[in-house]
């Protein structure tokens, strides 16, 4: 495994494209979701998104409370009730901000062994989620917030 270089800057084209669908997942696509969950580690976030390490495929992981998931080719099927919590992104550093978000999604997604499978998430992890999804399409929490919140980095 291979920990990556994150992508940063709310106007860097990379994170402003869409992402590809994933057709084939071979050993190409494995080394790329466990070089993420290294680089997520590292990193200490709860979720990363291909584009972020500048790979423009439909692939996102997100780990949060003991939970790991690795997504391919996810796709929001449905979406119910709302909740207003602050985010942040790997790839915009020092910024945090509101966002609104569903309180609970189903996803369609493959797994690694290309098994598709359905998932219903609610809270943080249907935020965290969204956050993900929304990279593959070039979407930023940036452009959902609805207001900055402190910059924790400066600890103010
Ligand atoms: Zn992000």
């Amino acid at each position: 495994m291979a920990i990556r270089d994150i992508v940063t800057g709310a106007d860097n084209p990379v994170l402003r494209k869409k992402s590809r669908e994933v057709r084939d997942i071979n050993k190409h696509i494995h080394t790329l979701l466990d070089d993420m969950r290294e680089t997520l580690k590292v990193e200490q976030g709860v979720g990363l998104a291909a584009p972020q390490v500048g790979v423009l495929r439909r692939v996102a992981i997100v780990e949060y409370n003991d939970e790991y998931y690795e997504l391919i080719n996810p796709k929001i099927l449905t979406a119910t009730g709302e909740t207003i919590e602050e985010e942040g992104c790997l790839s915009v550093i020092g910024l945090r901000g509101r966002v609104k978000r569903p309180e609970k999604i189903t996803v369609a997604y493959l797994d690694r062994n290309g098994k598709r499978r359905n998932i219903e998430v609610t809270g943080i992890t249907a935020r965290i989620f969204c956050h993900e999804i929304d990279h593959l399409d070039g979407v930023l929490f940036v452009d959902k917030m609805i207001s900055e919140t402190e910059n924790t980095e400066k600890g103010e």
